[in-house]
């Protein structure tokens, strides 16, 4: 079995939200594509979302690094691809005192890969060098064969964003591009 696992596409994360990645909404149409094709193989469809707590230790006002951002149930927090009514959503960093940059981090995604026999993992979303990055990092530590999507991941800066993927590429995670798939 196969997962396309959409990491963080909310709205905060886009362009005109409190966070943005530069240019993230331009990966929408081939996320949303990929959807379909994973969907039509009958595969399994994650998507992972920032689901913060108003005062979540992550943001400035609690001593944090970023904005507020991504708080549960507001507009900021709206997943921004069509999703399939059988997608999982994995919530995580939901607790004030706990952040998460990795969707296995604090929620039971290994597990339920597990219990649906996946094997490989395709990752899509943003920002690169922060949770598409940790995500796929844990994923291989949980003994997935990860892949890249290269078109469909955004990096807030182009050289971290480069060094991320370098860093995937040597600890086992293929980089690849839609039209392989
Ligand atoms: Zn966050």
């Amino acid at each position: 079995m196969e997962a396309l696992i959409i990491v963080d596409m909310q709205r905060d994360f886009m362009p005109g939200g409190a966070l943005p990645v530069p240019d993230g909404d331009k990966i929408i149409p081939t996320i949303e594509e990929l959807i379909e094709k994973f969907k039509k193989k009958g595969a399994l469809i994650v998507a992972t979302r920032d689901w913060h707590p108003p005062n979540h230790i992550s943001f400035k006002e609690q001593g944090g690094p970023w904005p507020k951002h991504c708080v549960q149930n507001t507009e900021g927090a709206e997943i921004v691809v069509k999703l399939p009514q059988n997608a999982i959503i994995i919530s995580k960093a939901d607790k004030p005192d706990k952040e998460a940059y990795s969707g296995f981090e604090g929620t039971n995604l290994a597990g339920i890969l597990k219990e649906k026999d996946v094997k490989k993992v395709y990752i899509c979303g943003v920002a690169t060098e922060y949770c598409v990055k940790a995500t796929a990092l844990d994923a291989l530590k949980h003994g997935f064969d990860v892949y890249i999507i290269r078109d469909a991941v955004k990096g807030i800066k182009p050289e971290d964003e480069e060094k991320a993927l370098k860093e995937l590429e040597e600890n086992g995670a293929k980089i690849i591009s839609s039209a392989e798939l």
